[in-house]
């Protein structure tokens, strides 16, 4: 991309005269690139290194055999689509719907790895696997998109943590603790007024405090996206290492239970401990977390959503067949296009509002692309569209650095003190944590 290279020289060759210096005329400048007053929001948005932490894509992989290099199709990601946003990095989610994949949730965890893998040795002059701050600082080097992972939901580890570990050797380096679904060890504010699921008394069992310390230890960043109230409390006193919130967006400004109060925002601005730069809030682009006039028209919808949904369950119980997640959500889209979709000012309200809350050390973004389809704000309809991201913050008077913050230098920080935190747990040699032990504990 050369203008990112452009804009990163002109940079580091003459800072003081991206300020304040009065442009030279055209002919007068033939030596010198030409210098304008103030960097454009285009030069900002590529001299970034973008880091987006939530994209369902896999389950296309798997689903419906997409590839990178494929037209969008409906989605929000590819190829194509993360070169023209300056896309430098996605965390692929790793998500393994619980109902349909019950009694298998490992297989299905690995199988949606090995797609991301197999993505990424498809395009290896577009595509670099990465495991590090670092590697993701190389990708953006050789102009290719880094492939991260995340685990969307701890039931992926089927209660152990010999499978954690593994997760990790195979690259992954977050995990949301819980997705919709509570689990044996974490509760979801999906769920937790549910009394019909069992829940832990202090939003973690004993065994949930077991894996957040593993995490700890391996250097996998723990998201606290989905988790209920009381779980992320909990989680954030026992966390050694600042957290992150790879999907959320902010409660004050749509009152999803699953966005985050104030004074959570400022819990994972503070978390990690005392000499901790604390974590970050990655903020999600789905309308009905970021504006309240689209979830009020959902929750209105609601009633003749579940209507249509129960007469498809109704249909395929009578021919015999389980309904799957993904004919309820066809269900539900067709909803949800009823609904006009909020300007993109709603996505930057929710920023902006985390940035003042918590400060603008301590907030990125998930997109939650191909999670949403259909649903995102007025004019962010893939990865292309992240630039205006860019453009709107400085409008609103956001500086070239605090835009680099939120694009994902916050997101780089935090990652690398996740890093720092496991180096000094491995070297503290405590007994470690067996696979035993867990179960030898009182869950309650
Ligand atoms: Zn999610």
């Amino acid at each position: 991309m050369p203008n990112r290279v452009f804009a990163v020289t002109l940079l580091l060759a003459a800072p003081g005269l991206l300020y304040g210096q009065t442009p030279t005329h055209e002919s007068a400048a033939n030596s010198s690139p030409k210098v304008t007053h103030k960097l454009s929001p285009e030069a900002v948005h590529d001299s970034a290194i973008v880091i987006d932490t939530h994209a369902d894509t896999p389950q296309r992989f798997v689903d419906e055999n997409y590839d990178m290099s494929d037209p969008l199709n409906g989605g929000n990601l590819n190829l194509e689509t993360a070169k023209k946003g300056n896309l430098g990095a996605e965390f692929f989610s790793i998500w393994v719907e619980p109902s349909l994949f019950k009694g298998h949730y490992a297989k299905r965890t690995l199988v949606l790895i090995d797609a991301v893998r197999e993505q990424v040795a498809r395009h290896p002059t577009q595509m670099m696997l990465a495991t590090s701050p670092e590697d993701i600082e190389k990708a953006h080097r050789e102009h290719k998109l880094a492939a991260l992972m995340g685990i969307e939901g701890g039931h992926s580890i089927e209660d152990s943590l010999a499978l954690l570990r593994d997760y990790y050797a195979l690259g992954v380096r977050y995990m949301t603790l819980t997705w919709s679904n509570s689990n044996g060890w974490a509760d979801s504010s999906g769920d937790d007024t549910d009394t019909s699921v069992p829940h832990t008394k202090d939003g973690l069992s004993e065994f949930g405090k077991d894996v957040v310390y593993e995490m700890n230890r391996l250097g996998m960043m723990v998201d606290v996206s989905h988790v209920s109230d009381k779980t992320f409390y909990r989680t954030l006193i026992i966390s050694r290492a600042p957290v992150i919130a790879s999907h959320s967006s902010a409660r004050a400004l749509d009152d999803a239970p699953r966005n985050m109060t104030d004074d959570m925002l400022r819990a994972v601005a503070r978390s990690g401990g005392p000499n901790s730069k604390g974590g970050v809030v990655q903020v999600n682009f789905y309308s009905a977390f970021l504006s309240q006039a689209y979830r009020n028209a959902q929750k209105a919808q609601k009633p003749e959503v579940d209507k249509a949904v129960q007469e498809l369950k109704d249909k395929a119980k009578a021919e015999g067949r389980e309904v799957t997640y993904d004919q309820i959500s066809k269900v539900e889209q067709q909803f949800a296009d009823r609904i006009p979709r909020p300007p993109l000012s709603v996505l930057i309200d929710h920023i902006d509002h985390i940035a003042k809350v918590a400060g603008v050390d301590h907030v990125g973004i998930g997109s939650d692309f191909d999670g949403v389809e259909g649903q995102t704000p007025e004019g962010m309809d893939s990865a292309a569209d992240l630039p205006k991201i860019t453009a709107e913050l400085m409008k609103r008077g956001y500086s070239a650095e605090d835009c680099r913050k939120i694009l994902g230098g916050n997101l780089l920080r935090v990652f690398r003190e996740v890093e720092q935190v496991s180096k000094h747990l491995q070297a503290e040699q405590r007994p470690r944590i067996t696979e035993k032990q867990p179960f030898d504990k009182p869950q309650k």
